[in-house]
């Protein structure tokens, strides 16, 4: 997409800091990394979310994202990390390629995991819920 800022990352008419890259993802550090090392992967082809996307270009990513973490690990040694993306504007996504944040954590570095992004119990009970996957 001409006005995607990732895809312009892509065709290099923007820079960056490459930290892995294959045939289908590109790994590039965060301009405004969380922590140190912070850094998303995208794949090589346009979508906004994953449910845009084919499921073989899914799998790749997901191959792209072990490799690029295994990178980061032997790179800078973390003690751990979050994985994962925000899927839609009222889930923090600002830009509509799908990427993968792949942040390292440090013992101490008093940061949360997923459970701290929201606490907002919901009113329907869990039984109720269940009922519309049936
Ligand atoms: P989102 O908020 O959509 O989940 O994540 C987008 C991420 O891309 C943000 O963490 C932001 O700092 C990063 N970002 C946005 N524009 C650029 C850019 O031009 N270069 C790099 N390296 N990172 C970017
Ligand atoms: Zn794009």
């Amino acid at each position: 997409m001409d006005a995607c800022i990732f895809c312009k990352i892509l065709k290099k008419e923007i820079p960056n800091y490459t930290v892995y890259e294959d045939e289908h993802v590109l790994a590039f550090l965060d301009i405004f990394p969380m922590t140190k090392g912070h850094t998303v992967v995208i794949p090589k082809v346009h979508g906004e979310t994953i449910c845009d996307l084919e499921d073989h270009v899914l799998e790749k990513l997901m191959v792209g994202v072990k490799n690029t973490t295994k990178k980061i690990q032997d790179a800078l040694n973390p003690d751990g990390f979050n994985i994962g993306w925000n899927h839609h504007e009222v889930a923090g996504q600002s830009v509509p390629h799908v990427h993968v944040h792949i942040i390292p954590r440090f013992n101490g570095d008093g940061g949360k995991g997923l459970h701290g992004i929201i606490k907002k119990d919901s009113d329907t009970p869990v039984e109720e819920l269940a009922k519309k996957f049936i």
